[in-house]
């Protein structure tokens, strides 16, 4: 078998026993003498598929019982509508979004088209090297939310902490950094990600939300995407995207297993993060591209300053078994996802390789 090191920003690498199990009851699972993806929905080894994910979940992120759990598809990106169908009764109630990127700016635009839709702040003006400052005043008093993205995918932000709102709803996209570090729900109306990141593979979407913002969905609002809808038939409107709950559900069990959950999946990303931040900031070759204060976990763009060495380094890179680690094209060089699958080990043989290119090339 050839395992390479994957730092795609999504779908991104899955844990290596993860993927054994799944191979291993791929035709058989449970002696059901069927494969997972085969299970009709409404079979019991199915349900019992979706509780156990929905109780995983709950479990590693502490999830109140107040806050309904829906698993749905059409990825976070559904959600940029999906969000301001189900939050925003009449087209003139407002909702503040902050832009960071191009996901929340991808929200921010999408949801124009469902109420009086705001830009409170934007790290536009330096290619959203940074969070900008949120604190309540800037957020429209009488808004119905303000929307976040905590990770920046694509440019290797984080926020520091949650920002405080004077008590407007916070909505946050997680879909990069959801089960990466602890996150108190309570803290949020709305937690939303797609799994390809940390969760699972794609196809599957996580909305978690609290139980007063259901039911008050726009009357045009797809049944499908009705938050009431949903959370009344327990995710199974329809068919649920099967498999990749079952996948999600082997990702939550080793989390929690040979992990040992949440919290100290979080000192693991600290100290991976920290191998590959340690050597750019010592390096002469190559520097990160943000603000070291708002640094990703998840995410790290870097850049040799050199364009024809960065597709160097990334033909070298990718031939020695680190691979997908181009950057992205609004940001250009490098980048490394370093989620939850992606181990230490990942990071010290990444370092060692940059190192060995830094000598080779200065
Ligand atoms: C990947 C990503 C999305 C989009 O997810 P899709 O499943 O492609 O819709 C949205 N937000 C963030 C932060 C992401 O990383």
């Amino acid at each position: 078998m050839n395992r390479v090191y994957n730092f795609s920003a999504g779908p991104a690498c899955l844990p290596l026993s993860v993927l054994e199990q799944a191979g291993a009851e791929i035709a058989d699972y449970k002696n059901s003498g069927m494969s997972a993806m085969e299970l009709s929905h409404r079979s019991i080894l199915f349900e019992e598929i979706i509780a156990r994910t929905e109780e995983l979940l709950r479990a590693a992120m502490n999830i109140p019982d107040n806050y309904k759990v829906l698993f749905l598809q059409g990825g976070a990106s559904l959600q940029f509508s999906g969000i301001p169908m189900n939050l925003l009764q009449n087209d003139t109630d407002k909702a503040d979004y902050i832009v960071t990127g191009r996901w929340s700016n991808m929200a921010y635009e999408e949801a124009q088209r469902y109420g009086d839709i705001k830009l409170a702040a934007s790290s536009k003006d330096r290619n959203y090297c940074y969070i900008p400052e949120v604190n309540p005043s800037i957020i429209r008093p009488g808004a119905k939310y303000l929307h976040i993205c905590y990770n920046n995918t694509v440019f290797g932000t984080r926020y520091k902490e949650v920002p405080e709102t004077g008590g407007v709803p916070l909505v946050t996209d997680v879909s990069s950094c959801i089960l990466s570090q602890p996150f108190d729900v309570t803290q949020h109306a709305l937690l939303y990600a797609s799994a390809q990141k940390n969760m699972g593979p794609s196809g599957l979407t996580v909305v978690i939300v609290r139980d007063d913002y259901i039911g008050k969905a726009k009357p045009y609002t797809p049944s499908y995407m009705d938050f009431k809808v949903q959370a009344d038939l327990e995710s199974i409107y329809n068919t649920p995207p099967c498999y990749s709950v079952y996948v999600a559900m082997r990702v939550l069990e080793w989390l929690r297993d040979e992990i040992g959950g949440v919290d100290a999946m979080y000192q693991i990303n600290l100290e991976k993060a920290a191998i590959l931040y340690g050597y750019l900031d010592e390096s002469k070759l190559f520097k990160g591209t943000v603000d070291r204060e708002y640094r990703s976990l998840m995410n790290i763009p870097f850049v040799t300053g050199n364009k024809a060495l960065d597709e160097k380094f990334i033909a070298e890179a990718e031939a020695a078994g680190f691979t997908t680690i181009e950057g992205h094209r609004q940001v250009g060089g490098m980048r490394a996802s370093i989620y939850n699958p992606m181990p230490v080990q990942g990071l010290v043989e990444l370092v060692d390789f940059m190192k060995k290119f830094e000598m080779e090339n200065r």
